[in-house]
């Protein structure tokens, strides 16, 4: 079954301690996008400017990424920069440019409203709402956001909490959005508020999974050599919202997302190893395979399947 990713499609400049690389493939439907075709067909949703490096178009239809609903907006593609600290966590923003995406409308070719599985990536909440608008009820509808919308857009956020049966954030946002210190209750209150399933990212540390009456801890693959943090979470979500695609056949239970977890984790390690999306292009599902195979076995996880 297919998934439709709708988000931010970005041209971005990373620096870390030791490197600086501009103008790269970023933004969050560009990450999931790719890390969920490692699973499913998948229908992206996103603006770009006519700036949008004809290379890069061709790299997301070589990952078989449906395109029908790319819009073309005559200006420049959305620009973002960040910065990251020594300890490879901490990032701070450099500047933004919102050019074509500051009008961006989500809007969906017929074809897509019938799609099963939906990720809505790293957009405005009203946007995320705007696309299950035009929707048939999905079978499952997955909402990722940031601090920003927490700030800005609360209630928006809070009307499409409503409508999703599962939120991913980081311990931050989790914090922030609830006012809680504790995860185990942040991940429990945003559990009142709509989706029936929570994902708690931690970074270097893993996630943590809720759900009513039921919780999983999944450590993060260890890696020795971060060069870009950029995207991670996005290619989490993507990894995750493509495995349900590929494998949930009846109603998604607590059991495939534990697996769909892990498989996330896998996919945001692979990406974390080059900047921008360069280890996603190279990656096969052989090596997916194996790194979820040896991350099972380390972590003590029965490979659920
Ligand atoms: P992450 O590392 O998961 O926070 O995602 C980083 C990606 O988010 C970058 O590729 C940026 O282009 C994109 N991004 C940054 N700010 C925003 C925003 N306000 N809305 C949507 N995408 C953004």
């Amino acid at each position: 079954m297919s998934v439709l990713v709708v988000g931010s499609i970005a041209l971005d400049t990373v620096k870390t301690p030791v490197e600086e690389h501009a103008d790269l493939l970023g933004g969050s439907a560009s990450y999931a996008a790719v890390s969920a075709s490692f699973f499913a067909p998948v229908q992206l949703i996103g603006v770009v400017g006519d700036d949008f490096p004809p290379e890069h178009v061709q790299f997301l239809e070589k990952r078989n990424i449906d395109l029908a609903g790319l819009q073309r907006a005559a200006g420049k593609t959305f620009r973002w920069s960040g910065e990251y600290m020594w300890d490879m966590n901490t990032r701070e923003t450099r500047s933004v440019e919102l050019n074509v995406f500051e009008h961006f409308t989500p809007e969906l070719p017929a074809a897509y409203q019938q799609t099963p599985f939906v990720l809505l990536a790293n957009i405005a909440p009203s946007l995320q709402s705007h696309v299950l608008d035009q929707m048939s009820r999905p079978k499952f509808v997955i909402a990722d956001t940031m601090d920003l919308w927490i700030n800005i857009a609360r209630a928006d956020l809070e009307a499409l909490l409503k409508r999703v049966d599962m939120l991913i954030l980081n311990d931050s946002e989790a914090r922030q959005f609830t006012g809680e210190t504790s995860l185990v209750k942040a991940g429990r209150k945003i559990l009142t508020m709509g989706p029936r399933y929570v994902a708690i990212k931690k970074g270097e540390h893993g996630c943590l999974l809720f759900g009513e009456n039921e919780f999983f801890s999944c450590g993060a693959y260890p890696l020795e050599d971060i060069h870009d943090p950029t995207g991670a979470g996005d290619t989490f979500a993507g990894g995750l919202a493509g495995y349900l695609a590929k494998n949930v056949h009846g109603p998604v239970q607590f059991q495939d997302l534990k697996s769909a977890v892990v498989f996330g984790s896998v996919m945001a390690s692979y990406n974390v190893e080059a900047f921008s999306l360069e280890r996603l292009r190279t990656l096969s599902d052989a090596d997916v395979e194996k790194r979820y195979g040896s991350f099972c076995l380390m972590s003590q996880f029965e490979v659920i399947k």
